[in-house]
């Protein structure tokens, strides 16, 4: 019998938290976890879901633009935030619930309160109670990184943003990530004037040169006045408003201005360079293949690691940290080859290679279609496809593979097997079409527009 209180100590109830926690106690293990603020973590709390809420919401003024023009009698409507507020809050507290659920079922002890690491086996936690435990799992998440900039305390951050009392009019947001982006779209789409200001030459750093063009002239032509190449400089309060100032002379009154400019890794004030757990240049936790830190008995999972900052690929880590630790099975997360979607309006999906970064590499064929779906040309829009399969020479494996269309994150969940199976581009053509789709331009693709 072990002399420890737990097994296994988990700091964080977000998704990869919470996964490790449950699936460790379905194992046998006797499981604590710390949450200091709601089950579920950045994710389910304020992130992915209640974005995606957001997205499903703003879609729906274009959308009755379109009706009209495909013949229903629409009228123009305004979307009502006071309305759809209350309504996400409850399905959040919802989720939440079902995630403490879970978690309990099995056994898991959850404790509402900030634990912090006082030795290799101990945590201390801010209701004064102290627990040892043979493992401890930090998955503590990450959070907003706002530039220490003049003024910069006036803007909000996505933490901030589903909890407004009110849209504002007109807002600028910074940055030209993911979330940037994603926020463009959506409050574009509910009705808010965006102006979008980011430093670099384009948006969507890492992905691929021509999507990340692609997706701007779409927002350029949805009314974001997105600007390139502006950096903030400074913010303050004017006429009840925020006045703020770029580069280049760049000025702008807003109601709201939202930081988007990328996440840090949360490991500060838990004891963890008291303890010798290293940390790395972004105040990452460093850890080995098997998700262990410098100190044995203390592990990592999730967006404190700084690995792939993606909710499934925390969930991956935390089970295969309880495979390795609890199940005798050393398991590695894999990192290769993990697809994404970035919600944007239409959306992006991608998984493997850019033709960047697969011409770096090797030899290749970049096959690629840009087309208006029939649903657009039928009302004479203007927004083009684009799929696109990256291919190398030698080998004729499909490297990567980018869509962007309404519904590619669906579509690249499925085109994922295929690339993660190593399929070539002639099991890509094998497929027959199914008609008519967007996504059928996958199979139909016969002759490279750049080869090497
Ligand atoms: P990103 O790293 O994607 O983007 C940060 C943006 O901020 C970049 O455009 C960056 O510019 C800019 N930036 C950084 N520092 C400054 C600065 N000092 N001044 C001006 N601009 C600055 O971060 P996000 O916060 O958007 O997202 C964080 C992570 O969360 C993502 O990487 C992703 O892993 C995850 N995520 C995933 C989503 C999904 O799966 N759909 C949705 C949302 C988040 P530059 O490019 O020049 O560095």
């Amino acid at each position: 019998m072990s002399t420890f209180d737990y097994d296994l100590f988990v700091i964080g109830g977000g998704s990869g938290g919470v996964r490790a926690g449950r699936v460790a106690a379905e194992s046998g293990a006797r499981v604590g976890l710390a949450e200091e603020f709601r089950m579920g973590g950045t994710c389910v709390i304020r992130g992915c879901v209640p974005k995606k809420l957001m997205v499903f919401a703003s879609k729906f003024g274009p959308a009755a633009a379109e009706a009209r023009d495909f013949g229903w009698d629409m009228p123009d409507g305004s979307f009502d935030w006071s309305v759809f507020r209350p309504k996400l809050h409850a399905e959040l507290t919802r989720l939440e619930n079902i995630y403490r659920t879970n978690l309990a079922r099995p056994g898991t002890e959850i404790h509402d309160a900030r634990a912090v690491l006082k030795d290799a086996h101990t945590v201390e936690l801010s209701n004064g109670r102290t627990f040892s435990a043979k493992h401890i799992l930090v998955a503590t998440g990450g959070r907003p990184f706002i530039p220490d900039l003049p003024g910069a305390e006036l803007g909000i951050t996505s933490n901030e943003i589903f909890n407004l009392d009110r849209l504002p009019e007109k807002v600028l947001i910074l940055g030209g990530g993911y979330i940037a982006c994603e926020f463009a779209c959506i409050l574009n789409g509910l009705g808010v004037h965006v102006t979008q200001w980011h430093r670099g030459p384009q948006i969507l750093r890492g992905f691929d040169d021509e999507v990340r063009g692609h997706i701007a002239e779409i927002m350029l032509a949805q009314g974001i006045d997105l600007r390139v190449g502006v950096s903030p400089r400074e913010f303050e309060r004017a006429e009840g408003r925020i006045r703020a100032r770029g580069t280049d002379d760049h000025k702008v009154m807003v109601d709201e201005v939202l930081w988007a400019t990328g996440r840090v890794p949360n490991s500060d004030g838990l004891g963890l360079t008291d303890l010798g757990v290293e940390l790395g240049e972004s105040g990452e936790i460093v850890v080995d293949d098997y998700s262990q830190t410098s100190v044995p008995s203390v592990f990592a999972i999730g967006d404190v690691t700084n690995r792939i900052a993606l909710t499934p690929v925390a969930i991956r880590e935390g089970a295969a940290f309880v495979e390795t630790v609890f199940k005798g099975n050393p398991t590695k997360p894999d990192h290769e080859l993990v697809a994404s979607a970035v919600f944007t309006q239409p959306e992006y999906g991608t998984v493997g290679l850019t033709e960047e970064g697969a011409r770096a590499q090797e030899k290749i064929d970049v096959y690629c279609a840009t087309f208006r779906p029939m649903q657009k040309s039928f009302i004479d829009r203007d927004e083009k496809a684009l799929f696109k399969l990256i291919v190398s020479q030698e080998s004729q494996r499909v490297l990567g593979c980018h869509i962007v269309a309404d519904g590619a994150g669906e579509m690249i969940q499925l085109a994922a097997v295929a690339v993660k199976m190593g399929a070539t581009k002639a099991d890509f053509d094998r497929a027959v079409a199914v008609h008519p789709t967007m996504a059928e331009e996958i199979v139909l693709m016969k002759t490279p527009v750049r080869a090497d």
